[in-house]
């Protein structure tokens, strides 16, 4: 059965990251008692430390909000390339724990889709065929237990269906934007990264308020493989800030 959409959920999110960042920073630089601190930080201010911070690159307070993402509907390949990211946590569906069958799930990507009915189906007999072979091996080596699949699910493709918790904090979270978000990143780690990347600035705007490809913040860091698409990019940024309003 083939999923196409990536779907990404806000799981659990640090309460009042902007809260805890602006006494991180004011920390830094004042003389007070801790609780003190936190007494006197008045929402008005948050946005001010922020934005100073942000501009001081003093980015070590942004590190203490974190949030964690559930992300489903993605393909194997998505994991590879999400998992780079070192300052994250991850949970991964178990291809061990949980085996697959015949027809399991897989991504269909758009490319293939856009081709028309006649290339979905070839992709699907494809992956049919693929799960065929899955069972077979799995049979052959014992069953739908644990030490069957793990050698079974090698003959799987990259399309095959996964999904996972990340936790990132958000100086990674901005790092992950500028590199993910980028017209150069691969579609579906681009599709799950804009969706992060809204759901980010809904609940911690002044943190993600320049949160996006490098472009939006500064230089594209693409050199000569840039898009040439900024203009875009920060329409689309825009149209994203107007309907958090
Ligand atoms: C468009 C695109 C194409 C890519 N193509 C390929 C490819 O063909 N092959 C390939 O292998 N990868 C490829 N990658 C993956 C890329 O090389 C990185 O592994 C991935 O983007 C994670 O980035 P990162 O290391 O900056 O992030 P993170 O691991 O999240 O690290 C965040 C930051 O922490 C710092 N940091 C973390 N660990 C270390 C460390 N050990 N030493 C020093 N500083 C550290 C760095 O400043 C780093 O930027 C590609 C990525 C993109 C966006």
């Amino acid at each position: 059965m083939p999923k196409v959409m990536p779907r990404v959920e806000l799981i659990e999110h640090t309460p009042s990251p902007d809260k805890l960042i602006s006494l991180a920073a004011k920390l830094c630089y004042s003389d007070s008692d801790i609780m003190d601190l936190k007494q006197g930080i008045e929402e008005k201010e948050q946005e001010k430390f922020i934005s100073r911070l942000m501009s001081y690159s003093h980015l070590s307070p942004i590190e203490h909000a974190s949030f964690t993402f559930g992300i489903e509907g993605v393909s194997r390949a998505l994991l590879a390339q999400i998992t780079r990211h070192r300052i994250a946590s991850f949970s991964v569906k178990s291809q061990r724990y949980v085996g697959a069958s015949e027809d399991f799930n897989y991504i269909l990507p758009p490319s293939i889709e856009n081709l028309g009915a006649e290339a979905v189906e070839k992709f699907s007999t494809q992956m049919a065929t693929i799960g065929k072979w899955y069972e077979e091996w799995q049979q052959v080596l014992g069953g739908n237990v644990e030490s069957s699949n793990e050698d079974a699910r090698f003959i799987l493709p990259n399309a095959s269906e996964t999904k996972m918790l990340v936790t990132m904090n958000a100086r990674e979270l901005l790092h992950f934007f500028e590199l993910r978000c980028c017209n150069r990143a691969q579609w579906e780690i681009r599709e799950i990264a804009w969706q992060m990347l809204v759901i980010a600035k809904k609940v911690a705007p002044s943190i993600f308020k320049y949160a996006g490809p490098s472009c939006v913040s500064g230089k594209c860091q693409e050199g000569v493989k840039t898009c040439g698409q900024m203009l875009e990019i920060k329409e689309k940024i825009q149209e994203i800030e107007n309907s958090l309003i």
